[in-house]
């Protein structure tokens, strides 16, 4: 999986846009301990995958994808 790529394209389905936020999230029901799911977003679509994850009540944490790096 390339899930943390930093180099990676926004996770939105169809959307070819350069990533410049990642959302780091848990499914508290499949996910255990601390296993975490990483997508990355263009700034047009940071705010869709948040509230989609936001949306099934996963903790999420959103950070610049550049401090990452
Ligand atoms: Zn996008």
């Amino acid at each position: 999986m390339t899930d943390a790529d930093t180099s990676a394209t926004c996770s939105r389905a169809g959307c070819r846009a350069p990533a410049s936020w990642r959302i780091d999230w848990r499914n508290p029901r499949i996910h255990t301990g601390d296993r975490r799911k990483t997508w990355v977003a263009c700034d047009e679509h940071v705010g869709y995958l948040r509230e989609f994850l936001a949306a099934r009540s996963f903790p999420l944490d959103v950070s610049a994808l550049e401090a990452a790096s």
